[in-house]
């Protein structure tokens, strides 16, 4: 079959092929836990921003059809729960387990609550760069998502104190995100990908280049598809997850990524699953609760 060239990364099939390297997390772990919690409350589309459109997803309502340029006050309030309550009931919660976690930030999120982004540092979590705004970077042309990424960098080392050095999109990458990323200079790794339980090394060019996949599957995404309801089910699906990698790990430790929403895995009754998960997790002695620059760091000194 022949193929046309086209803009972007190419397709890999393959990957490790089976063949997993020898992976030696700290202390022996048989799992590297890798909490995100997604900080996007304040930075979704809203007409008050400018935009034509409000935002229509990953909400607890299913999304309706809506007038353009009209606000959706009910909308903006719940995503509003998640930056004042959500969050704050994320944090005791990790505070209470002792482990840390990454913030997805999107820049513009972190301006509007910068006593969140200020505790966020102080608290010892890792923040990986979600984008200016929360936005989707197919949108917009090569330079236009090139200044995207500059105003979110320098605004996140403002609203921080540190400049990211991890990037992820919204939902997915534009085919021109990967070479803008490496081609800013200061990012480490992106975490664009779903294609694995592992890290890896890609070229982009003649630069390698590291990615840390993440998940939609142990995600609270689900509630807002509808895939999931209880409490109960997100529980058990991560310690699922989690059994099956101890079980693997053994022999090949991998990596658990976990995707949060304030908004979402902040209302109570799901972020109960969340802490009853965690205590579960830290019940077994082979478990690394890792921040994602640690297992960029990892790999980096012993995967190269
Ligand atoms: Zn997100």
């Amino acid at each position: 079959m022949s193929h046309t060239e086209i803009p972007g990364p190419r397709r890999d099939v393959v990957g490790y092929g089976g063949q997993y390297p020898k992976v030696t997390w700290p202390n022996g772990a048989r799992v590297a836990v890798s909490l995100v919690v997604n900080y996007e409350e304040g930075s979704e589309l809203a007409v008050g921003d400018g935009d034509t459109r409000t935002e229509r997803t990953l909400s607890e309502v299913a999304p309706m059809p809506w007038p353009e340029g009209r606000r959706d006050l009910a909308m903006e309030s719940m995503y509003e729960y998640g930056a004042r309550a959500g969050f704050w009931r994320l944090m005791d919660i990790f505070d209470q387990f002792q482990v840390k976690s990454t913030f997805y930030a999107c820049a513009v999120a972190l301006e509007r609550n910068r006593t969140a982004a200020r505790v966020i540092r102080e608290k010892g979590h890792d923040v990986v760069c979600h984008g200016y705004r929360w936005e989707d970077v197919s949108l917009l042309t090569r330079e236009q998502e090139r200044e995207h990424i500059r105003l979110a960098v320098e605004s996140i080392a403002e609203t921080t104190g540190e400049r990211p050095t991890g990037w992820y999109c919204r939902y997915g990458p534009s085919v021109h995100t990967r070479e803008l990323v490496v081609e800013e200079g200061g990012f480490d790794f992106d975490c664009d990908a779903y294609d694995d339980d592992l890290p890896y090394w890609t070229m982009v060019g003649d630069r390698k280049h590291l990615v840390i996949p993440y998940t939609q599957v142990n995600n609270d995404t689900r509630f807002t598809h509808g895939h999931m309801g209880s409490p109960e089910a997100f529980e058990e699906h991560l310690r699922y997850t989690f059994d099956r990698l101890y079980k693997e790990g053994a022999h090949h430790p991998k990596m658990m990524s976990i995707g949060l929403h304030m908004r979402v895995a902040g209302q109570p009754a799901r972020a109960q699953a969340v802490a009853k998960f965690i205590e579960y997790a830290k019940s077994f002695p082979e478990v690394w609760f890792a921040r994602r620059f640690e297992i960029a760091q990892h790999w980096r000194e012993h995967h190269q």
